[in-house]
């Protein structure tokens, strides 16, 4: 379904399905809400909720400007990859461990590169 972030950033959504697909055939839903609907007093809850009865992912992204949009789209769909190899982490400091820095960069060297 289109998102109200428009085609641009929904070609990078499919962009990132093609290049950087999850194993097991599980999927990662995006979903694009107003900005500002997320915040829970000072805290934004926008990111990542991994679906444990069936493995997919979703992430959510709030609708700012597409650069800001693009970044969280990139730095969620690396966190499901780590935690697809490694688990969910008990303790959020290990959110971004290493991995999760090594993928973040590989995708963002290639999104740089390609600019869907
Ligand atoms: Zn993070």
């Amino acid at each position: 379904m289109r998102s109200l972030l428009g085609k641009k950033f929904d070609r990078r959504v499919a962009w990132l399905r093609e290049h950087f697909p999850l194993k097991e055939k599980k999927r990662i839903s995006v979903r694009t809400v107003k900005a500002g609907s997320l915040r829970v007093g000072k805290k934004q809850v926008q990111g990542l909720t991994h679906k444990i009865c069936t493995g997919h992912y979703l992430v959510v992204v709030e609708r700012s400007q597409l650069f800001v949009a693009t970044d969280t789209l990139i730095h969620e769909w690396a966190h499901a990859h780590t935690m697809q190899r490694q688990g969910i982490p008990k303790d959020p400091v290990y959110f971004h461990s290493r991995l999760w820095g090594q993928i973040y960069a590989r995708i963002y060297r290639r999104f740089t590169k390609e600019e869907p």
